[in-house]
C-alpha cells in the first residue's frame, strides 16, 4: 500500500499550517486513509474503449478534513462531467456531487472552502518533460523546476532524460522527501544523437505500486533527430537528404523486444513520418499480433503521414502529441515559409489524428524546456492553433492548420486522463473521483466557457497534490486551505502579548478559532507576537478583528527572523468593525519570517484580536 514515509510525512505537514486548530497540530490524526487500488491494470488498448478509470474503494469514509463548495468541478469522468463541490480526507477524495451531498460529509473540523464559482479540475499529467533532468541547465536546483512545475498546475509527470548518475540524483531527491509531483522517471536506452547507452536499465526493475512518488516507468530510445539531427522524413529535405534515423529496422525490433519481454514499457521518440513508422514496425513486430499491454508509446509524432494514422489503434500504440505550436514562428520564417511545406500538409495534424484513432488514449506533452511549460498555452494552441507573439499580437493559423484545431473537452482529457494511462498511474490520478488522489486544480476561469482567446490567460490559483496545497496564488489565498506544505516536523507556535486579561491569553489568536479572542483587557497602544517556532516565507497574514464598538482602528504588522529586530511591514488604517479582516498579501513572498507582531496603536476598544493567521512554507 502506501509507502510509509509519505503518509507521516502528510501527517507533518498538515501540522505545519500555521493558521489551522493548534488542537489539530497537538494531536495529529494517527488514522491513515488508505487505497485499496486493483493490481496494474494489463488491459489492452482497447480502439472501442476509451480510457477509464478501475474504480477504487476508500476503507474509510468519515467526516472529510477538506470540502470545496460551490465551484464548477471538471472531472474528467465521462459518467458525470462536471460536479459543484468536492471532499477530501487525507491524500485522497471521498466524494465528488452536489453541494447538498457533499457538504453532508463534513464533520465539525472540517475546513470548507467556498469557491464562488470558480473552476476546479485535476491536476495537469505531462506525460513527458525534463522538468527534473533540465533544471540545471535552465538555472534551477531540482525544488526550484519541481516548485516551477507546481506552480503552473502539474501535478504528475515523465521525466524522459534519466541516464545512470541522473536516477541516483533523483533517488536521493525522493529519500530526501523532497519529492512533491508524482514523477515517472524513463532510463535511458539511447541519447538524442543516436548515442547508446545500452541495457543498463535491466539493473532498475520498472515500478507500478499505487501510489508512489517516484516511479520507474521504462525506457526511452531516440529513434529520429529533433535535438540534435534532423527528423527522418519520407520526403527529401531542400537541403538534400531525408534525415536521420538512428536505428536499423532489425536492431530497433530486438531493442523493443528485449524490452518487451522484460518487462518494460517502451518510449519511441519519433518526429519524422519515417521514424514513426520505424517504431511502428518495432512495437508491431515486438507485440507478435498481442494485446499491447506495457502500453508502449510513440512520442512526438509531429509527422504522421495519413496512411499511417489508423496503424495506431490496429497495433494499440499510445500516441504522445505536442501542444503548443509555434505559429508565429513556423509560418513567417519555418518549415511553412518553404515550398518544401506544400509537400507535408500533415504536421501535427490532431484533428485528422483524433478522427482516425477514436477511444486511443492520445496524450499532451510539454516537453519542457523545448516548449512552455504552461499547460494552458498549450490547450490554447490545440483549440485556437493561432500563436501570440512577443508583442502580444495573434499569429491566426493558415488554413491546413486551422483544420486541425480540436475541442477543449477532448484537449483536457489528453492533458489529464489520457497523460496519466499513458504513465499506468489512471487509477491513482488524472480525474477528480472517490478513491483517486486529491491531485486538482482551482483555476481563475473556466476553460470549456471563456472564449478561445482567451484560454492562454487562465491562471492557476492553487495546486493540490495528495490533499496538501502545493501553491496558492496571491491575492486568492482564501480559495484554498490553510495549509502549507513541509518536509519537517510541525513547528510549534506560541504566541506572547503586551497584556492579557486571564481567560483571553494570546494563544486564543492562534488557534483556528475566531470565537475564541485574545484581549489585552486595555487601551491601545497593545501588541500581540506570534513566534511560528521557525523562520518561513510568509505568502500572507489575515486578522480576524475582535472590537466594539466600529470605529477608526490602526494596526501595524512587523515581522523578522530576530525578536528584536522585526521591521514594519505593512500599517493599515481605517474604519473597522468585530469580526472584520485586514489582510496583508504581499506580492511576492516575505522570506525569512519567525516573528510576527502585530502593534495596534489607535482602536476605540481595548485592543483584541479573533485570529491572527500566517500562511507560508518552509
Ligand atoms: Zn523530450
Amino acid at each position: 500500500m502506501f509507502n510509509s514515509t509519505r503518509s507521516l510525512r502528510a501527517i507533518a505537514s498538515v501540522c505545519l499550517a500555521f493558521s489551522i486548530l493548534l488542537t489539530a497540530c497537538a494531536e495529529p490524526s494517527t488514522t491513515s486513509t488508505e487505497l485499496v487500488v486493483p493490481p496494474p491494470t494489463t488491459a489492452p488498448v482497447d480502439a472501442d474503449v476509451a480510457p477509464t478509470t478501475t474504480p477504487s474503494q476508500v476503507e474509510q469514509a468519515g467526516p472529510a478534513d477538506i470540502i470545496f463548495h460551490n465551484g464548477i468541478l471538471l472531472t474528467m469522468e465521462p459518467s458525470q462531467p462536471t460536479a459543484q463541490a468536492i471532499a477530501i480526507k487525507g491524500e485522497v477524495i471521498i466524494g465528488v456531487g452536489t453541494d447538498d451531498e457533499v457538504i453532508a460529509m463534513s464533520g465539525p473540523e472540517t475546513q470548507i472552502i467556498d469557491l464562488h464559482g470558480q473552476t476546479v479540475m485535476p491536476g495537469f499529467v505531462d506525460a513527458h518533460d525534463h522538468v527534473f533532468n533540465d533544471a540545471a541547465a535552465q538555472g534551477l536546483d531540482l525544488d526550484q523546476s519541481q516548485q516551477q512545475a507546481l506552480e503552473n498546475g502539474i501535478t504528475t509527470l515523465a521525466n524522459m532524460y534519466t541516464p545512470p548518475e541522473f536516477l541516483d540524483e533523483m533517488q536521493a531527491f525522493e529519500r530526501a522527501g523532497k519529492l512533491r509531483i508524482r514523477t515517472s522517471l524513463y532510463l535511458t536506452y539511447s541519447g538524442p544523437c543516436g548515442d547508446v547507452l545500452g541495457d543498463w536499465y535491466k539493473d532498475v526493475a520498472p515500478t507500478r505500486n499505487p501510489g508512489e512518488m517516484l516511479r520507474i516507468g521504462g525506457i526511452k530510445v531516440f529513434t529520429d533527430g529533433g535535438v540534435c539531427g534532423k527528423y527522418a522524413l519520407s520526403i527529401e529535405y531542400p537541403d538534400g537528404g531525408y534525415g536521420d534515423l538512428w536505428f536499423a529496422q532489425d536492431e530497433l525490433n530486438k531493442i523493443v523486444a528485449d524490452a518487451d519481454g522484460a518487462g518494460y514499457q517502451v518510449v519511441l521518440h519519433a518526429i519524422g513520418d519515417r521514424a514513426i513508422e520505424s517504431a511502428m514496425d518495432a512495437i508491431e513486430s515486438a507485440l507478435d499480433g498481442g494485446p499491447n499491454v506495457l502500453r508502449h508509446r510513440i512520442d512526438h509524432n509531429s509527422f504522421a503521414r495519413p496512411d499511417l494514422l489508423p496503424r495506431y489503434s490496429e497495433i494499440g500504440i499510445v500516441p504522445i502529441a505536442f501542444g503548443f505550436f509555434p505559429t508565429c514562428q513556423e509560418v513567417d520564417t519555418g518549415i511553412y515559409s518553404s515550398t518544401f511545406a506544400a509537400e507535408l500538409p500533415w504536421f501535427e495534424n490532431w484533428r485528422a489524428f483524433l478522427d482516425a484513432t477514436p477511444g486511443l488514449p492520445v496524450a499532451w506533452h510539454s516537453d519542457w524546456p523545448y516548449l512552455p511549460l504552461n499547460p494552458f498555452e498549450h490547450l490554447y494552441s490545440y483549440v485556437t492553433r493561432q500563436g501570440v507573439d512577443d508583442d502580444g499580437v495573434i499569429c491566426p493559423p493558415p488554413a491546413w492548420l486551422a483544420a486541425q484545431r480540436i475541442t477543449v473537452d477532448e484537449a483536457l482529457s489528453m492533458m489529464t486522463i489520457n497523460a496519466a494511462y499513458a504513465l499506468f498511474r489512471e487509477t491513482e490520478v488524472g480525474s477528480l473521483k472517490a478513491g483517486k488522489f486529491a491531485d486538482l486544480l482551482v483555476l481563475s476561469a473556466d476553460p470549456r466557457t471563456v472564449d478561445p482567446d482567451d484560454l492562454i490567460d487562465i491562471e492557476v490559483w492553487m495546486t493540490m497534490v495528495g490533499g496538501n496545497v502545493e501553491y496558492r496564488a496571491a491575492g486568492h489565498e482564501s480559495l484554498s486551505p490553510s495549509t502549507a506544505s513541509s518536509d519537517g516536523e510541525p513547528a510549534s507556535i506560541t504566541a506572547t502579548a503586551s497584556k492579557s486579561i486571564p481567560d483571553s491569553p494570546p494563544l486564543n489568536a492562534v488557534d483556528g478559532d475566531s470565537e475564541t479572542i485574545w484581549s489585552s483587557g486595555d487601551d491601545p497602544p497593545q501588541w500581540i507576537q506570534v513566534d511560528l517556532g521557525e523562520p518561513i516565507a510568509v505568502s500572507a497574514i489575515r486578522l480576524v478583528l475582535a472590537q466594539y464598538p466600529a470605529g477608526r482602528t490602526v494596526h501595524q504588522i512587523w515581522g523578522g527572523r530576530e525578536e528584536d529586530s522585526l521591521t514594519l511591514l505593512e500599517e493599515f488604517s481605517g474604519s473597522t468593525e468585530d469580526m472584520g479582516r485586514v489582510e496583508f498579501d504581499p506580492a511576492t513572498p516575505l522570506a525569512d519570517i519567525r516573528y510576527v507582531k502585530i502593534i495596534t496603536t489607535v482602536s476605540p476598544s481595548w485592543v483584541a484580536w479573533r485570529e491572527i493567521e500566517v500562511m507560508g512554507r518552509e
